[in-house]
């Protein structure tokens, strides 16, 4: 029979691939409790609307990535491709706008169709964490605030804060005219990706990856220009309270997120370390989402960040050890290890039982395993009421009451 096969772009984790991932995930939940972040849930499917009203249709997510099908009932159903959306939509229908304005957090895996490389899977995990119902620039400087202090705790260094801003409505419609029409007048040199986006996004162009298209973008109009006094403003509260925090940014004047819903604050944590994958983390603050969705007027700033491509960055987690291995000799002795592994255990003493094997084999792994004793339990020393406790990284080997095993193994 041919064995089975994984779907493409999906991963299986054993180990330290593994340990990587909760690393990262450990550490976002703690500094989330730190920031003050309540903790959601949401479903891996909506309906596909939720995504096509928001993320835009222009997107290369909703035109070509999605995994959207068809379930029983005749209802086109999506996985989610990143949580923003979702969350926005539990507000509107859950009523959670009552608690309004909330700051949340939640991860998980999401779901694109891309061509599967290096740090980019078909399922893959994000953190993410949004502020709803707060239009204050405040929320703005808290959110990245969390962002930062993460990825400091997971010391991912040169991971460096690229910030702009997009502008209300009014500045971001007078910019997108003015790009439209440099983008229109050098249409030629672009690449056939850009020139398909040009009438309907050509804020998007300023994103493209093709280096033909550099040229042009680099001497395309900057948002400056554009901005009204109020989203001058805006922008300047923002940076003055990430300068008041002590969190280091850079203007990226061109800087624009792929997707349709932005506003105002736009950003990027961005390090060279991972070739084209360069964005580690990213957000902004997207005011006319909830609105899109059938919500009321609602104000909010979120980011969201790649797990696997933070995991990538980190120092090898410490591995997980057994304090205690035991090595039961007989019968007999297995039983009472039985019992032994369990006490231990319920006092909250990692320990683990080798089972098979020669006695050498038995003290290679619990080596292997990190053990700091070895227990030995054999049938003379169980008449005595005592087990051999061997300390791994001395190599000293006494006898010990049964009764003070526990207190044995924690020691020092
Ligand atoms: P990219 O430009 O790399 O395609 P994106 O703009 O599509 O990224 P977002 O939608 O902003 O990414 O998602 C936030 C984060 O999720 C990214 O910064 C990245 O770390 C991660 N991410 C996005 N797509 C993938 C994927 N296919 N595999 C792994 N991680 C991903
Ligand atoms: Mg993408």
């Amino acid at each position: 029979m041919t064995p089975v096969q994984p779907v493409r772009g999906t991963q299986s984790l054993l180990g330290e691939d593994a340990d990587r991932l909760a690393t990262v995930v450990a550490a976002f939940e703690r500094v989330r409790r730190l920031y003050g972040f309540k903790r959601v849930e949401v479903p891996t499917i909506e309906q596909t609307a939720v995504f096509a009203r928001t993320i835009g249709e222009t997107t290369d997510v909703v035109s070509k990535e999605m995994y959207s099908f068809e379930d029983r009932g005749g209802e086109s159903i999506t996985l989610r491709p990143e949580f923003t959306a979702g969350i926005c939509r539990a507000y509107i229908s859950e009523g959670w706008q009552q608690h309004a304005p909330i700051k949340v957090a939640t991860h998980g895996s999401a779901f694109r169709y891309e061509r599967p490389q290096k740090g980019r899977f078909r399922e893959f995990r994000q953190l993410d964490a949004e502020i709803i119902g707060s239009g204050e620039p405040q929320a703005d400087v808290e959110l990245l605030g969390f962002a930062e202090q993460l990825l400091r705790e997971l010391k991912i260094e040169g991971a460096i804060l690229k910030l702009n801003t997009l502008g209300d409505p009014e500045t971001r419609s007078a910019w997108r005219d003015a790009l439209h029409e440099h983008f229109r007048s050098r249409a030629s040199e672009l690449s056939d990706d850009s020139r398909a986006r040009l009438e309907r996004n050509p804020l998007r162009i300023l994103d493209s990856k093709a280096h033909q298209d550099w040229p042009v973008v680099d001497s395309a109009p900057v948002i400056d220009d554009f901005l009204t006094d109020e989203a001058a403003d805006f922008f300047g509260k923002v940076t003055q309270g990430l300068d008041a925090a002590g969190i280091h940014w850079e203007r990226a004047p061109r800087l624009v997120r792929g997707l349709d819903y932005y506003r105002h604050t736009a950003f990027e944590f961005v390090t060279d370390r991972l070739g084209a994958q360069g964005t580690v983390l990213a957000g902004g603050r997207y005011d006319g989402l909830i609105e899109s969705l059938g919500g009321p007027q609602t104000p909010a700033v979120g980011w969201a960040a790649g797990i696997e491509r933070l995991a990538m960055m980190i120092e090898v987690p410490a591995r997980e050890t057994s304090r205690a291995v035991l090595v039961p000799l007989g019968e007999r002795a297995e039983a009472a290890a039985q019992r032994i592994l369990a006490d231990l255990r319920r006092t909250g003493v990692a320990a683990d039982m080798a089972y098979r094997g020669n006695m050498k084999k038995r003290l290679s792994r619990a080596n292997d395993a990190g053990a700091a004793y070895v227990i030995i339990v054999g049938d003379d020393e169980l008449d005595r009421g005592e087990a051999q406790v061997k300390n791994l990284a001395t190599g000293e080997q006494r006898a010990v009451a049964l009764d003070d095993l526990t207190a044995a193994v924690i020691a020092a």
